[in-house]
């Protein structure tokens, strides 16, 4: 399951959902950018059931960070972001990522 290689296509950060982030990876981000914690959270996070942090998104669902077809935090992306595809998956996620393969 390890040999799975991103073609970095961006398809996944266009999704519907959610991307979840405790407070401690929202710290990380927002230490990369350079931005106060509470900007940070102003400008790039929701609350939603005014407890679950989540990144924004824009109106056609693409992650607040995606930028063409690159994720503008990668190294400092979340948790979730890194488990995909390898350690959760949607229904849908098989017709437009390719997800782990053999490597040849
Ligand atoms: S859809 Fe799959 S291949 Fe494309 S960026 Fe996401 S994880 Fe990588
Ligand atoms: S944080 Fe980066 S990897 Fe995660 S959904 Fe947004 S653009 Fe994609």
């Amino acid at each position: 399951m390890s040999d799975f290689s991103c073609a970095q296509c961006g398809t996944c950060c266009r999704q519907s959902g959610f991307v979840y982030l405790t407070a401690g990876e929202a710290a990380t981000i927002a230490g990369a950018l350079i931005e106060d914690i509470y900007e940070f959270n102003r400008k790039y996070c929701d609350l939603l059931d005014r407890q679950k942090l989540v990144l924004k998104k824009h109106p056609d669902e693409t992650c607040v960070f995606l930028k063409e077809t690159k994720c503008e935090i990668y190294s400092v992306r979340p948790q979730q972001c890194r488990d995909f595809p390898i350690k959760w998956k949607t229904e849908r996620s098989a017709e437009y990522c390719a997800g782990p393969k053999k490597s040849n």
